[in-house]
């Protein structure tokens, strides 16, 4: 399906609740961020502050598009010389879309530090390390960058888009996602593994079957984290994403989103105007969370594109 022809949020919503209210809508990325920082989350999803580029991000996007696309060919195909093969010909249609994405490039230049050329090697060898941890021409996918959605009992929607899905046999469902850093210590472990007990509550909830296996495919550093859940981890998933809602339509409510100072701030595009660093933010606009927030209108990696390329002018 084009982009062109996906239904709106909004469609998405009335058409797949029929008529029900729902509470929100939220996605694991949406999720996250309010649990790293309440003000990342408002500065991301309340305000739509614009955000810097990062390529390391693009670099993942160009990555899963690649690993998307490689296992629409035969499965003889798929292999590491084809998939290297496939990564500028992406990158040429990403800067057809908006050459913009160009620019990236220009900061780099400009201060002699390794530019396009060193950052697309980065890309061959990052692909290179998947074919360490898994032979694509023995697998194949049931449903790859896939949307997801499922309302819950408490009307809370929850979506998003699920990597990779293979299916036994057996019928025994894996869910797979690709990372393009590297694998967390095990203190983070669980906060990496919350965004794939999210889907599986979601193809469960979706499908009546539990996941059998949860695995998340880190390709920085080649190592596979995998997890078998079950249905008490999923209903204690539920209770948490509907807690986690509450807290945040309570943070809507009294229009206060608090800092949390921590080592994601290294990462964070919104540092300038923190409080939590000596900055001011901009006052907290009128508009609130709305069900459609942060929707995925579009494949991931298209929406993730599009929206740094807009932000970004
Ligand atoms: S800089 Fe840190 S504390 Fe401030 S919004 Fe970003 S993540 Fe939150």
């Amino acid at each position: 399906m084009s982009v062109e022809q996906q239904a709106s949020p909004a469609e998405r919503v009335s058409r797949r609740v029929d008529g029900v209210d729902v509470l929100g809508a939220i996605s694991p990325s949406r999720a996250a961020d309010f649990m790293t920082c309440p003000l990342l989350f408002r500065f991301r999803t309340v305000d739509r502050l614009p955000e810097t580029f990062s390529v390391d991000a693009v670099r993942g996007t160009l990555v899963h598009k690649v690993l998307e696309d490689l296992y629409s060919l035969p499965a003889a195909d798929r292999t590491p010389e084809t998939a290297r093969a496939m990564l500028v010909p992406t990158w040429e249609a990403f800067v057809a879309d908006d050459p913009t994405l160009l620019h990236m490039f220009d900061a780099a230049e400009a201060a002699h530090e390794p530019g396009f050329l060193e950052w697309l090697r980065s890309a061959e060898v990052v692909l290179d390390r998947y074919f360490t941890l898994e032979d694509p021409r023995r697998l194949e996918p049931a449903e790859r960058e896939l949307y997801v959605e499922a309302l819950l009992e408490s009307k809370l929607l929850l979506r998003g888009f699920v990597d990779r899905i293979d299916v036994a046999p057996d019928g025994a469902i894996r869910i797979s996602d690709y990372k393009t850093g590297s694998a967390p210590g095990v203190d983070h472990e669980a906060k990496a593994l919350f965004q794939m007990k999210f889907y599986a509550l979601v193809i469960w909830r979706m499908r009546g079957v539990i996941p059998r296996q949860l695995q998340l495919i880190y390709l920085g550093n080649g190592e596979i984290v995998r997890y078998e859940p079950d249905e008490d981890d999923l209903l204690a998933t539920e209770r948490k994403v509907n807690a986690l809602w509450e807290a945040i339509r309570l943070a809507d409510e009294v229009r206060e989103w608090q800092p949390n100072r921590s080592r994601a701030c290294d990462w964070c595009s919104f540092k300038t105007v923190c409080p939590a660093w000596g900055g001011t933010p901009p006052p907290v606009p009128d508009k609130r969370v709305r069900p459609d927030a942060a929707p995925p209108t579009a494949p991931r990696w298209f929406g993730r594109l599009r929206r740094w390329w807009r932000r970004s002018r």
